[in-house]
């Protein structure tokens, strides 16, 4: 997708999380006309709703079309999205010129290796980490998206601290400790001097 280097007509983008809603929003501000499929109820579903409904808003108000409770099935010829909305306007079909997967990512770890080494991993490829994100073999760690353990740059960077912190400080940090996201349920948290 970074290598294209032309103006899809219409995209059709095929998830409607971070990644999808991202190039979606950037080809309709470079001047495509963008759908996005997402088979939830919602945008972004592992937010809270009213994130997911202000982001929609937002997206619609740029001129993107957003249907959700829907199913797409691509045809060999052209981009054809069979579409059950939420709106109940039965089935209706989006046809577009490009079509963009971004249905979810999976970890790139099936060519190196891994079995040779011994190295475990589960049934979707992700290697197999203790909670100081130690592998199967002694000596080996795996830190990043391909343990499974987050799927965020800022997730990859704290499992770097967790092996520096037990390799070099003696210190059992681990992937359980992590703040990764909470629900506020009141505004102290917010208020709370830093
Ligand atoms: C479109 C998109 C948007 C994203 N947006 C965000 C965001 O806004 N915020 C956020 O926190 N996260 C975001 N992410 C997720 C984030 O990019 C990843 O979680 C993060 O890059 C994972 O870091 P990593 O070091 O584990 O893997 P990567 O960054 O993927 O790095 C792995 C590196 O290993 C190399 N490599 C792979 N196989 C081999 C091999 N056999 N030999 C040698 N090198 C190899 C790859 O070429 C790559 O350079 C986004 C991801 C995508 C795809």
């Amino acid at each position: 997708m970074m290598h294209v280097d032309f103006l899809p007509r219409h995209l059709i983008v095929v998830g409607g999380s971070y990644v999808g809603l991202e190039f979606g929003q950037m080809f309709r501000r470079f001047g495509s006309e963008v759908t996005i499929i997402e088979m939830a109820p919602r945008l972004i579903q592992r937010e809270d709703e009213d994130i997911s409904a202000a982001i929609q808003e937002i997206l619609e108000r740029e001129g993107i079309a957003v249907r959700l409770n829907a199913s797409a099935s691509p045809s060999p010829n052209e981009v054809k999205n069979g579409c059950e909305s939420g709106l109940r306007d039965g089935h209706s079909e989006v046809i577009g010129t490009h079509a963009l997967l971004a249905v979810g990512r999976r970890p790139n770890t099936d060519d190196l290796g891994l079995e040779k080494a011994g190295v475990a991993v589960d049934a979707h490829g992700y290697i197999v980490v203790d909670d100081q994100l130690r592998t199967s073999v002694p000596g080996i760690w795996a830190l990043g998206d391909c343990n499974g353990k987050g799927a965020f740059t800022h997730t990859s960077y704290n499992d770097a601290e967790i092996v520096a912190a037990n390799l070099l400080d003696n210190d059992p940090r681990s992937v359980s400790d992590r703040f990764l996201r909470t629900r506020c349920t009141s505004t102290r948290h917010w208020d709370a001097p830093v």
